[in-house]
């Protein structure tokens, strides 16, 4: 049978439902409220029949982007909220409980770092473990591990966990494994293909990808069995046990903690993931591009980028995303090259946090995303002074490769 292809079912996916007039896009709903003719149908709704109450738990809006984001993971649904913070925060705090233990990589995201540490304070054992390598993970395993957690390629030192090895090694166990999909995209890897339980994706990086709206989403591929999970809570034991977390996710997460995505925002992510793939092949190639121009200057002495020969998990990277590497890499600066008077020289890319946004944006990590941590945590994540992250845009190659040369260049002179 033919199978409809990646872009093709994105673009296609708001005219599978009915819109009015014949629109191709779903509307952006602005009701907060939805009124039902039948006192009893409103009902219905509130006891667990698919519709809409009230904006916090979902619009129409939100709901068509949900379909879109399932489809891209070949998931089996997907619950979708205000950032991809408030997606990480909703998972942990409605999953987990006092004295459960979270395994997570060491190598995350500096704002999920902190949230660990408050999840910590509240009781959940937080443990890190490096998951480039399955055995040191399985070692780490705990009597009450409940979940396990890691980012596909870590940023800014662009490790690449054993995503493949860690799936099996949790559902021998019966875990829940999430897996934080904002560095490589749908795009590049489907959760479900490395056994991920729960896919998180941060929609205001690549999917969204145009810099102009926040969003987060959480998608359970379907693989795991909740009704081996202690901490459903009884009222969400409904239906096929495959849907129980992400019922539980989406109603206490959106509905008690209520950071739910706005419409506006959704529709704006919506129309920028029409463009996935076109965009990440672009940001994919003038990342490589980028990565051997660097790896062969003298001002830089070290470049991260799992498509270079030299990256510990380039093998890896090659199997898993088909011999692509993503849009982000990390550069150490030669001896001598202050990384304040590089980044001031460059003209195209600019100087911002963010990343998978259209344009390419660099940052001295040590110094900003990863200043709160303290230097004795950041040598435990690989990230030194003199790191520049770099979120490879989808300009013209030439330009790109020409600023970084103009700007190393000048800081040698
Ligand atoms: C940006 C990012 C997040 C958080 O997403 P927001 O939408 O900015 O809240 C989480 N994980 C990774 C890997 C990220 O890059």
């Amino acid at each position: 049978m033919h199978q409809i292809g990646f872009t093709t079912a994105i673009l296609h996916s708001d005219r599978q439902r009915a819109v009015e007039h014949g629109a191709v896009h779903q509307p952006i709903h602005t009701s907060s409220e939805f009124a039902y003719e039948d006192a009893r149908e409103l009902a219905a709704v509130f006891q667990g029949k698919a519709g809409f109450t009230y904006g916090r738990q979902g619009t129409p809006t939100t709901t068509a982007l949900e379909a879109k984001i399932t489809g891209m993971e070949q998931g089996a649904g997907t619950v979708t909220f205000a950032t991809g913070m408030a997606s990480l925060a909703a998972v942990f705090s409605t999953l987990l409980r006092k004295g459960d233990h979270l395994l997570s990589s060491h190598y995350v995201f500096g704002n999920t770092n902190s949230l660990l540490g408050t999840l910590s304070e509240l009781g959940v054992e937080v443990s890190y473990v490096d998951p480039t390598d399955v055995a040191q993970v399985r070692a780490a395993l705990r009597p009450n591990t409940r979940m396990v957690f890691t980012e596909t390629i870590a940023n800014p030192g662009t490790q690449l966990a054993d995503l493949a090895g860690i799936g099996a090694l949790c559902r021998e166990r019966g875990l829940v494994y999430m897996v934080d999909n904002t560095l490589t995209s749908p795009w590049l890897l489907q959760g479900r293909s490395v056994g991920a339980s729960l896919v998180m994706n941060s929609l205001s990086k690549y999917i969204g990808g145009h810099g102009h709206a926040l969003g987060g989403a959480i998608t359970d591929t379907g693989l795991y069995d909740w009704s081996n999970y202690p901490n459903i809570h009884d009222s969400y034991r409904k239906g096929p046990p495959t849907g129980w977390g992400l019922l539980q996710i989406k109603k206490k997460g959106l509905r008690d903690m209520g950071g739910t995505l706005s419409a506006d925002s959704a529709h704006r992510i919506a129309i920028g993931s029409e463009t996935l793939a076109l965009r990440m092949a672009a940001h994919c190639s003038n990342a490589l591009a980028l990565a051997r121009m660097l790896d062969a200057h003298p001002g830089v002495s070290k470049v991260h980028y799992p498509g270079l020969p030299s990256h510990p998990q380039h093998q890896r990277a090659a199997e898993l995303f088909g011999q692509r590497y993503g849009g982000l890499l990390g550069i150490e600066l030669a001896a001598g090259v202050d990384c304040f008077d590089f980044l001031n020289r460059l003209k195209v890319v600019l100087m911002a946090t963010h990343l998978g946004d259209t344009r390419s944006l660099a940052l001295p990590a040590a110094h900003t995303i990863y200043y709160e941590m303290g230097a004795a945590r950041r040598a435990e994540m690989g990230i030194s002074d003199s790191l520049i992250r770099v979120s490879v845009g989808i300009e013209d190659q030439a330009d790109l490769l020409h600023d970084f040369d103009q700007a190393l260049s000048a800081c040698l002179a």
